[in-house]
This record gives C-alpha cells, sequence and structure tokens, in this order.
C-alpha cells in the first residue's frame, strides 16, 4: 500500500478507482490540410463516434430518468445526420482546406446565429443544441471523452490542479473524491467540493508514479491522506468508517423540517449556496430554508459562449419555482479573478482578484449586465427572487446599478414583457464596504457577508496562493470585528445581514455569529443539518 499526504479541503471517506484528469483542450486548434479526403474521413470517424456516445447515453437516460428526458440524446444524434450541417463542415474542409475542430467551430457559430435569430422559441432553443453536438465533436477530435460505461464510475479524480470551469465540467455522479497538487484551502474548486459534499485533498505531490489510473484507492478526507493499493484488512477498517459517516448522516436527519431557532428563541434564516440549478435537488435534499447564494457565473462557467437572456430566464424561472415560494438569492456575474472564461476576453492582470472583476466588469460592459438583469427582472414574477451585487466598494456603484435597473424596467415595460423589480442587496466582501457599511445600509435591503473574499482582502492573503494558507486564520480577530461592524450597521438602518461566505458553515463559529445577532447563515447544502443543530443547542 502507497500513502501520499496532502491536506484536507472537506472530510469524508472514498473507496473508488484512481481516475487522473487530463485537460481538455478548449482552445480550438486551426490549421491548413493538405488531404483534405483523410480529413473529412476523420471528421466522419469523429461523427459516428459522437452518435454512438449518445445512443449510450440516451439508453442509460432512459433507465435512470424516463424516455421523455432521454429525448434529447436522440435530437441531437438526428441534428449530427442533418445535410445541411454535414455539407457546410465538408464545404469548409474540402474548399477551404481546413482541419475538423475548426470547420466545426465555424459552422457551429453560423447554425447558432441563424437559430438564434429566428422568432420560433422553440427554434431558437436549438442554437444551445447546436453548441452540444459541436462541443462533443471538438472533443472527439481533441481525444477528450468521457467513456460512460459501468468501470468509469466511482472514481478519485486525480489532477494537478482543477480550474472552477473544469470542476463543472465533471460528471458528479461518477465522482467519490478531488485529489489534487495544486490548490488553495479558499479555492472556488475547493468550495465547489464542499459543496458537492465529497472528500477532497490538495497538496499532494503527483510526481511519484504510485498514482495512476484504474487503481484502487481510499481517500481520507479528514487526514488529507490518499492510500494506493490498499490491503484487505485497511479496505475493511476504511468501508466501516464511511459507514460510520453515512450512519452519522442519516441520525442528523431528525433536523428536517425542524425550525433553526435557539434554546431561548433567536430564530435565522438558514439557506444553501448553490452554483448549479442542479444543486437545487441537494439543496432541497438537506432542508435548507432558501438558497443564500446562486453564484449566477457558474452558467457562464460552463459554456463556450455568452449565455443567451432566455437561457438564464430559463435557469433563473426554474430556481424559484422550484424552490416554491422560498426566497432564492441569485448573484450578479462574479467573473474574473480565478473565474475565468475565454470568450469574455479579458486582458491578463498581475492582481486579477483587485483587477476588473464582478460588479465592475458588469459596469464597465452594461450590455452584458443588462441580459442578466432582464432575465432576473422576468424570472422574478414566478417566485421569490432576490438580486445580491458582488465586490461593491461604493455608493456610486449602488446609483450606477439602479440607473440601470431603471432602464431595464423601462425597456421591458415598452416592449410588455411581465417583469418585477426584485428585493435587491450587496454583498459585503471588501474592507471598504465594511467600513461604509452604514451609508450603503441606506441603498439597500440586505446586506450578505462574504467572508472568503472578506478574509482575503482583510488579511492580504490571496485565495488562490497555497503557499499563503498557512498564514490563513479563519478566526481572525480583524474579520470578525468587521462582521460585527457590519451587522450592527445593518441593524441599524433596518435591514437584514447574513453571511454567505464559507465561515457561515463553521459550527465553531456559530454561537459568535448568533450573538453579534446575525440573521440569515447561506452555506453548502451538506452543512445544513449540522449547523441548524448548533443552533438549535445554543443558548445566548
Ligand atoms: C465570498 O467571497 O465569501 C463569496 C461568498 O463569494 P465567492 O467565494 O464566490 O467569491
Ligand atoms: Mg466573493
Amino acid at each position: 500500500m502507497l500513502i501520499y499526504q496532502g491536506k484536507s479541503v472537506y472530510g469524508g471517506i472514498a473507496i473508488g478507482k484512481i481516475k487522473i484528469w487530463k485537460k481538455a483542450n478548449s482552445i480550438i486548434k486551426c490549421y491548413h490540410v493538405k488531404d483534405a479526403d483523410k480529413e473529412f474521413s476523420r471528421f466522419l470517424e469523429a461523427k459516428s463516434k459522437a452518435i454512438n456516445q449518445l445512443t449510450e447515453l440516451r439508453k442509460q437516460a432512459i433507465e435512470k430518468v424516463g424516455s421523455e428526458s432521454a429525448a434529447i440524446f436522440e435530437i441531437h444524434a438526428m441534428m449530427l445526420e442533418d445535410a445541411d450541417f454535414l455539407d457546410s463542415i465538408e464545404n469548409v474542409i474540402r474548399n477551404q482546406h481546413y482541419n475538423s475542430e475548426y470547420a466545426v467551430s465555424l459552422c457551429c457559430e453560423s447554425f447558432v446565429a441563424m437559430f438564434s435569430s429566428m422568432d420560433d422559441s422553440y427554434m431558437k432553443e436549438r442554437a444551445a443544441d447546436v453548441k452540444d453536438i459541436s462541443e462533443r465533436l471538438i472533443n472527439i477530435l481533441n481525444g477528450v471523452s468521457f467513456k460512460s460505461d459501468e468501470e468509469e464510475s466511482n472514481l478519485i479524480m486525480v489532477a494537478e490542479d482543477f480550474s472552477p470551469s473544469e470542476t463543472l465540467q465533471l460528471d458528479k455522479n461518477k465522482i467519490l473524491a478531488f485529489v489534487t497538487a495544486k490548490g488553495s484551502l479558499n479555492s472556488h474548486t475547493a468550495i465547489l467540493a464542499r459543496m458537492m459534499n465529497i472528500p477532497a485533498i490538495i497538496g499532494v505531490d503527483l510526481c511519484s508514479n504510485g498514482l495512476s489510473d484504474g487503481k484502487l484507492a481510499v481517500v481520507d478526507g479528514y487526514s488529507g491522506t490518499i492510500y494506493v493499493d490498499p490491503d484487505e484488512g485497511f479496505l475493511k477498517k476504511m468501508q466501516q468508517k464511511a459507514d460510520e459517516d453515512v450512519a452519522k448522516h442519516n441520525l442528523l436527519k431528525f433536523y428536517k423540517g425542524k425550525e433553526t431557532i435557539t434554546i431561548d428563541g433567536k430564530k435565522i434564516n438558514l439557506y444553501a449556496n448553490i452554483g448549479n440549478i442542479k444543486d437545487i435537488a441537494n439543496v432541497i435534499d438537506n432542508d435548507a430554508e432558501g438558497i443564500g447564494l446562486f453564484r449566477s457565473e457558474f452558467i457562464f462557467l460552463e459554456k463556450n459562449t455568452f449565455p443567451s437572456e432566455e437561457e438564464q430566464f430559463a435557469i433563473y424561472k426554474n430556481a424559484v419555482e422550484t424552490m416554491s415560494g422560498k426566497k432564492v438569492i441569485i448573484r450578479t456575474l462574479d467573473i474574473g479573478a480565478d473565474k475565468k472564461v475565454d470568450y469574455f476576453g479579458l486582458k491578463h492582470e498581475e492582481n486579477p482578484a483587485m483587477g476588473l472583476r464582478a460588479i465592475r466588469l458588469c459596469l464597465k460592459q452594461p450590455h452584458i449586465f443588462k441580459t442578466q438583469l432582464r432575465a432576473l427582472m422576468r424570472a422574478s414574477v414566478y417566485g421569490n427572487l432576490s438580486i445580491m451585487y458582488p465586490m461593491i466598494t461604493s455608493v456610486d456603484e449602488i446609483k450606477q446599478i439602479k440607473d440601470i435597473i431603471k432602464e431595464t424596467a423601462e425597456e421591458l415595460k415598452t416592449s410588455n414583457i411581465p417583469y418585477s423589480i426584485p428585493e435587491q442587496g450587496i454583498m459585503i466582501e471588501t474592507p471598504a464596504s465594511v467600513m461604509i457599511s452604514d451609508i450603503l445600509a441606506k441603498e439597500v435591503s440586505f446586506f450578505s457577508i462574504g467572508t472568503n473574499d472578506l478574509s482575503q482582502y482583510t488579511l492580504a492573503i490571496d485565495r488562490q496562493n497555497e503557499d499563503v494558507d498557512d498564514f490563513f486564520n479563519p478566526y481572525h480577530e480583524a474579520v470578525m470585528r468587521m462582521i460585527e461592524l457590519t451587522i450592527k450597521n445593518g441593524h441599524k438602518a433596518g435591514i437584514w445581514v447574513g453571511i454567505c461566505g464559507e465561515l457561515a458553515s463553521d459550527v465553531a463559529l456559530t454561537k459568535r455569529f448568533l450573538q453579534m445577532g446575525i440573521d440569515e447563515l447561506s452555506v453548502s447544502p451538506a452543512a445544513v443539518f449540522p449547523i441548524r443543530k448548533t443552533v438549535r443547542e445554543t443558548k445566548l
């Protein structure tokens, strides 16, 4: 048995097979080919592989979710046989002598533009399908593919590092744990592992060759250890530990349906954080009372181009409808820093965490912001939606946002599109916003404290740099005082104050936050029961 030590990001025991993650090549290669016949055959081979994948996915989906939901795979397979689509790809390969990947991406762009401009909403939606089949073809041509057979489930994903968008691409149903060489305790990848409720370890030395594809391994997320080729006795012991975890979790289900209230009657709202519409099942399963942070930028990270207003509207509407009347706080685009997507064309920055990110980017590129606001204001007609703005540092930013909201509302009204103006709040995640929280509180309906960035900016500790993890003290008095001041100033102005950063999930801090007067905590779904238990056992 080989043993590797790293740092724990999230606890839990996982027993499965190692899968080494190979980076998807998101840059589409563009070059000229001499032999167009040969290149076209390469394309046809990729096409038939794509159809085989879709047939397999359809079979699996029929078993798991029924034939209605599986129909999409049949539609995709049919689209791959569409004569117009195939002719245009063949044309680019034969007449312009471009490689298949580039030909697919060119034709994808023009078909997407064509479908998007159609009036019929059914046809408009086909644009997303064209992108999907094109991505599948390009991945196959690039040699990136996930086998969908049984062997490929129960995986322990091992990688140098995962970017937030790569983490999102992984099929969560097949993954039991994450192990990486790089990454820091507060990175978004770590946050995602916590959100998925699976053990995760960072800082493992991957240079030694013991960690290879297909080997049986045990991940102990509590101690940050990975054991490769475990013997039978050890395996049995760890299986027992894993079973105990399940039993403990089942005991916590006692708190399902119970109020989040202290012994002496202080009630708080206990919400959950999500990054994806699929996470809502987890929110409901763990009995969160609402969604306190929907990181909407993850919708953008999962795509190769800007999500349209219709696409966003469908997601937000789905979220509020699924939560049926419970609060859903959607944070506007917080792109930038570690959350990057090529299609934004952002410049390289020396200090991206302090750069053109979040609300700054939205105010500089109001058309992107407006598309999102239109979708949010339309979706808010269908449920209890609130909007939250990230990275606020000044009152002027709020004034600019208010002007854009006003303009957007007028446009929707003129076009006779149903909308409403939802409750709006801001994230308090910069020291500047803490220091002027008395003034900001008069402008908005709520504060949600983002302790991840607030700690980063207050303590001058880059959350992406694993080398300074040891200097990070989540309980630093400076951060605690900032939280306290924000709550005090929020309450003075009569607004509610919550925490949606990772500290909200830390049971060791729950009593302190309650004493400060916190009104809401938004935590990873798996933390809902432990926090509710702690609140119910607390006497202030
Ligand atoms: C935070 O900064 O605490 C937060 C919740 O936002 P994010 O982690 O997405 O930056
Ligand atoms: Mg933040």
